[in-house]
């Protein structure tokens, strides 16, 4: 049976990194009708619109896609193709794993996490009153007058951040799911509920509510700012991790860097009705066309792709082939050699070359 995948190509460098990791889904024996379709600047200078809505039919009608990165003009007007896809499609999961492979250079090689990010709230939500306007003002008056709301001082920016029981168990509940069908051992909860007792506050009860129908799985919960202290001091302790969206943010940038870079780290954005595959990196317009930056990110983002498919087979192979040419180390990408202008790195296209020659001789 061959699976029915949108695949979105997307500009810079993200056409390059999409065939690269094309080929090596290919490569693992499962079949794919690939239903391609445009995203990003290019098809925005040519249609003026960087999202058409045959792509996101396409996606709405297979239920998977896998995304090559999509450059978001600065001040254009042009919103992120991103944001577009995760409300359209209400993808309201965010999952980034962040493993330290072997011969990678990393201070933290025992790091083996999965962030598990919520997408749609939180200060994300984007409700927002700028200083000194009427709307502004006026919450400034009401809040002023709230026990405990006099702190809010005259020419005030003012972000809601809303956190919903709705949104909280089933973020939660999804890193429940992906720690059972992965044989993943523990999830934490990461919050401020000590400061922001109704919107945290509210999310870690809900956590701990969710926790009690997953007995098998460990539960505990750790504030921010010392989850992120401890992650960079004893990450294997930690295995996967729910937050809301602020906090996932930056929390997934942390574990990027803690397994050696952007070009290492991927992503899968999961909704009800559909999931988007996709690195965490951007389009490195620099790079574009010049077969050069490290396909890894994508690739491993196809790893769970084949995973959510029920192709786990197929993905663990291909996850054992790409950390088998990371740990060699002769052919790989400028940014896994030692120094950034070492003659012996490959480029985009042979490092697929060396990932389909390690998994099937
Ligand atoms: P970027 O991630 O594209 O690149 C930053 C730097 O990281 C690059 O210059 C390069 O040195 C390195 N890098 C990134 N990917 C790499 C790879 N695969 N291999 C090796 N090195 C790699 O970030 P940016 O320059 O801030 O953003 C460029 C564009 O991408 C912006 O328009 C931004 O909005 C967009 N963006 C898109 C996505 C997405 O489509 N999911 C995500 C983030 C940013």
């Amino acid at each position: 049976m061959a699976y029915d995948v949108t695949f979105i190509p997307g500009d810079g460098t993200g056409p390059e990194l999409a065939e690269a990791t094309r080929r090596v889904l290919e490569a693992t024996g499962v079949e794919f009708n690939w239903d391609e379709h445009p995203a990003g600047e290019d098809v925005y200078r040519e249609e003026g619109n960087p999202f058409p809505d045959r792509t996101l039919d396409s996606i709405k009608r297979n239920g998977v896609g896998i995304k090559g990165p999509t450059t978001t003009p600065v001040g254009s007007g042009f919103r992120s193709v991103n944001v577009l896809l995760r409300k359209e499609l209400d993808l309201y999961a965010c999952i980034r794993p962040c493993k330290a492979y072997r011969g990678v250079r990393t201070r933290f090689p025992e790091t083996d996490i999965v962030i598990v990010r919520e997408n749609t709230e939180d200060l994300y939500a984007g409700i927002e009153f700028e200083k000194d306007t009427e709307q502004a003002e006026k919450l400034r008056e009401f809040i002023a007058g709230l026990d405990g709301g006099g702190s809010i001082r005259e020419h005030s920016g003012i972000s809601v951040k809303p956190i919903s029981v709705f949104g909280s168990e089933r973020i939660v509940r999804a890193a429940f799911d992906y720690a059972r069908e992965n044989g993943r051992r523990k999830v934490t909860a990461a919050h401020k509920a000590n400061i922001m007792k109704y919107s945290d506050g509210l999310y870690l009860e809900v956590a701990r509510k969710v926790a009690e129908d997953y007995g098998d799985i460990e539960f505990e919960d750790r504030i921010i700012d010392n989850l992120c202290n401890q992650l960079v001091s004893r990450p294997e302790e930690y295995d996967v991790i729910v937050l809301p969206n602020l906090y996932g943010d930056i929390v997934s940038d942390l574990g990027a860097g803690m397994i050696g870079g952007l070009g290492l780290a991927p992503g899968g954005n999961i909704g009800t009705e559909a999931a988007m595959f996709e690195a965490t990196h951007g389009s490195a317009p620099k790079y574009k066309g010049q077969n050069k930056v490290n396909p890894t990110a994508l690739m491993l983002s196809g790893v769970l792709m084949l995973r959510h498919l029920g192709e786990r087979d197929a993905g663990d192979r291909l996850e054992r082939a790409i950390a088998a040419v990371i740990e060699n180390g002769d052919k790989v990408t400028y940014d896994l050699k030692p120094t950034r202008d070492d003659p012996t790195a490959v480029g985009t296209s042979e490092f697929a070359d060396a990932v389909i020659e390690e998994m099937n001789g």
